[in-house]
C-alpha cells in the first residue's frame, strides 16, 4: 500500500529533509506519454495536475494527432496546469527485426528515413499546435539509434527525453537531454502500477545521488506516465505521490521550456 506510514516513505521523508536543511530544491517533472487527442483520461490528468499546481510534458504522437488534443488546454478552468506539447515520434511505429525490441527510429533505419519521419512530426504537431509545441523529441519505446541526436538537432530539434541515464555527454549535438527516470507503469508484469516500495526507493536514491554529487544535481528527476492505459492503481498511485511531493518545499517542478533554456528560442 502506499499509505503515508510505509518504509518507503519514511526513508523518502527523510531524504527530502536533508535537502531542505541544506535550503535546497531538487527539480522534479512529470511527463506522459501517447497522446493523440481530447479524451476523459487526459482531462483527469490534466486536472489532476492542475490541483497539485505541477506542468506538465505531454508527448504526442505525431501521426495520428487530433485537432482536438488542446481543447482542454484552451478552456479557462481554474487550475488548469501548463502544459508543453512534445514530439513523440512519427507513427510510434515498430521497425525493429523481429526479436529486437521495439523501435521507431533504431540503427536498422536508414538514416534518411529517420530525420525525414522526424522533420514530418515537428512540422505536422507545429501546424496542428503552434506554439504550444516545443522542439523536444521523444523517441517511442524511450531508445533510437546513437546518431539521432545529430540528425535531431539537424531537423531543429532543440531537446531529447527519453528514459534512465542519459547518453554520453548531457548535450549531445547541442541539445539538452531531459530524462525521465520513474515509470509508474509495470509493463512487463501486468501493466497495471509498479510496487511503491521500489518506486519510492528508487526517487529516493535519485534524490541522494544528486545532493551527493554521484549525479549532476541539476538533472531533473522525470516521473513518467501513459494516461491512455492507466487503470485506478496507477491513477491511484500518481495522486499519492502528487499529494506528497507537489507541494514539498525540497522539491521544485520547472516547466519543460525552463528546463530546455534559451536555446529552445533558436528553432
Ligand atoms: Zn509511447
Amino acid at each position: 500500500m502506499i499509505d503515508g506510514h510505509s518504509g518507503g516513505w519514511q526513508a523518502l521523508d527523510e531524504e527530502l529533509a536533508r535537502w531542505a536543511d541544506l535550503g535546497r530544491r531538487c527539480p522534479v517533472w512529470l511527463r506522459d506519454d501517447d497522446a493523440v487527442a481530447d479524451t476523459p483520461a487526459l482531462r483527469r490528468l490534466l486536472r489532476l495536475c492542475g490541483d497539485a499546481g505541477i506542468p506538465l510534458g505531454l508527448a504526442v504522437i505525431a501521426a495520428a494527432a487530433e485537432p482536438s488534443l488542446i481543447d482542454p488546454l484552451a478552456e479557462p478552468a481554474g487550475g488548469r496546469p501548463e502544459v508543453a506539447l512534445l514530439v513523440h515520434g512519427w507513427a510510434h511505429a515498430n521497425h525493429a527485426a523481429a526479436g529486437e525490441k521495439k523501435c521507431e527510429f533504431g540503427p536498422g533505419r536508414p538514416a534518411g528515413a529517420r530525420r525525414a519521419d522526424a522533420v514530418a512530426a515537428l512540422d505536422r504537431l507545429r501546424g496542428l499546435y503552434g506554439e504550444r509545441l516545443l522542439p523536444l523529441f521523444v523517441p517511442p519505446w524511450n531508445r533510437m539509434a546513437p546518431d539521432m541526436p545529430d540528425l535531431l538537432a539537424g531537423a531543429g530539434f532543440r531537446a531529447v527525453s527519453a528514459f534512465g541515464d542519459r547518453i554520453a555527454a548531457e548535450r549531445p549535438a547541442g541539445l539538452r537531454w531531459l530524462n525521465t527516470h520513474l515509470d509508474l507503469i509495470d509493463w512487463h508484469g501486468g501493466r497495471s502500477a509498479v510496487a511503491p516500495e521500489p518506486l519510492l526507493d528508487a526517487l529516493r536514491r535519485h534524490l541522494a545521488d544528486r545532493r551527493e554529487g554521484r549525479r549532476d544535481p541539476e538533472e531533473p528527476i522525470g516521473l513518467l506516465t501513459h494516461h491512455l492505459v492507466h487503470d485506478a492503481a496507477i491513477w491511484g498511485l500518481l495522486e499519492a505521490l502528487l499529494d506528497r511531493l507537489a507541494g514539498h518545499p525540497a522539491l521544485r517542478w520547472p516547466t519543460v521550456p525552463e528546463m530546455m533554456g534559451p536555446e529552445m528560442m533558436g528553432a
